[in-house]
């Protein structure tokens, strides 16, 4: 029988809506220190407000966004935190997974609470890099791990190599723009009681003069990005994770916690973007 670890033991506990670090401390490989004190700023209100949940990757920056999220954090109860970082595909190999995730660690002056492979590739030994992942859990470096732009067919091959614990979590690309994953990834992670991560999920702001959402929000008080967070809210066991950089956006994500739009109105967005 499996020691399942399954993310579940931990619904709830986790932000409704998380942050993402996509930009914050530089891009693909490379670091940026230009705004380092702002990016810290934006990332501790964005906690204080609620958004517990930060989404980053030793690829971010090349390490750098890491050590700002390391900063962020700093003086909040980590309990109360969630830190999800990833491994990118070049390190997937069992010894370069080990490293890789302790570094992102010492970056980030804490465990990881949730450790994905980045992206499948041909060459990533799968069983090995899931091997690994069971041995950082033994280890304390992370307390559960899982993928990211992964199919149901990759998840399944991967949690087959498994032996002590289960891929706890996905995290790919969805917006009400961008559905490929409503009929195939978000059902197979809701019947297994793993969580799902939804990346760029406000579509890099493209929905926020949305005349729609800025209808249906109108009801509510509340701003067209507010909208579609919410609508995300509503889907079980997934969590949005959108990227701020500037304080006043960080406000507004926030606020689309702690309300609910009605039946109707969820099924009224659900359509239209359809
Ligand atoms: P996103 O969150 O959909 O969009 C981010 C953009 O939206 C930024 O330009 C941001 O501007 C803007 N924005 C944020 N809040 C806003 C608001 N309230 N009103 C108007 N514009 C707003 O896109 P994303 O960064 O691609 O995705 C989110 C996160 O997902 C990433 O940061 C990353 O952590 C993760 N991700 C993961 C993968 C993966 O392969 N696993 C791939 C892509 C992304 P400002 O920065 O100026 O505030």
């Amino acid at each position: 029988m499996r020691d399942t670890k399954y993310i579940k033991s931990i619904n709830g506990k986790v932000s409704a809506i998380g942050m993402g670090t996509w930009g914050i401390g530089g891009g693909y490989w490379s670091p940026d220190y230009s705004g380092d004190d702002e990016w810290v700023r934006v990332l501790r209100e964005g906690i204080g407000l609620g958004m517990t949940l930060i989404d980053t990757a030793e690829m971010y920056g090349g390490g750098h966004t890491e050590e700002i999220v390391g900063r962020s954090i700093k003086g909040f109860p980590r309990e109360e935190l969630f830190i999800v970082s990833k491994v990118w595909p070049n390190h997937a190999r069992y010894d370069d997974v080990l490293r890789s995730a302790r570094a992102s660690a010492n970056r980030l002056g804490t465990y990881i609470d949730l450790y994905l492979l980045h992206w499948p590739a041909p060459d990533v030994p799968i069983c090995e890099t899931m091997r690994a992942m069971e041995r950082l859990v033994d280890d304390g470096v992370i307390r559960f791990f899982g993928l990211s732009n992964f199919d149901v067919n990759g998840i399944e091959e991967a949690r087959s190599c498994l032996s002590k614990y289960d891929v706890a979590a996905v995290e790919n690309r969805y917006s009400l723009l961008h559905r490929v994953d409503e009929s195939s990834v978000i059902p197979y992670v809701q019947r297994n009681g793993m969580l799902y991560l939804a990346y760029t999920p406000i579509e890099k702001g493209a929905f926020s003069n949305n005349e729609f959402l800025m209808g249906i929000g109108k009801k509510y008080g509340k701003t067209a990005i507010q909208v579609v967070l919410n609508w995300y809210v509503g889907i079980d066991n997934l969590v949005p994770i959108p990227k701020a950089g500037r304080v006043e956006h960080v406000r507004e994500n926030a606020g689309a916690m702690g309300w609910r739009l009605s039946r109707d109105d969820w099924e009224l967005i659900s359509n239209h973007f359809h």
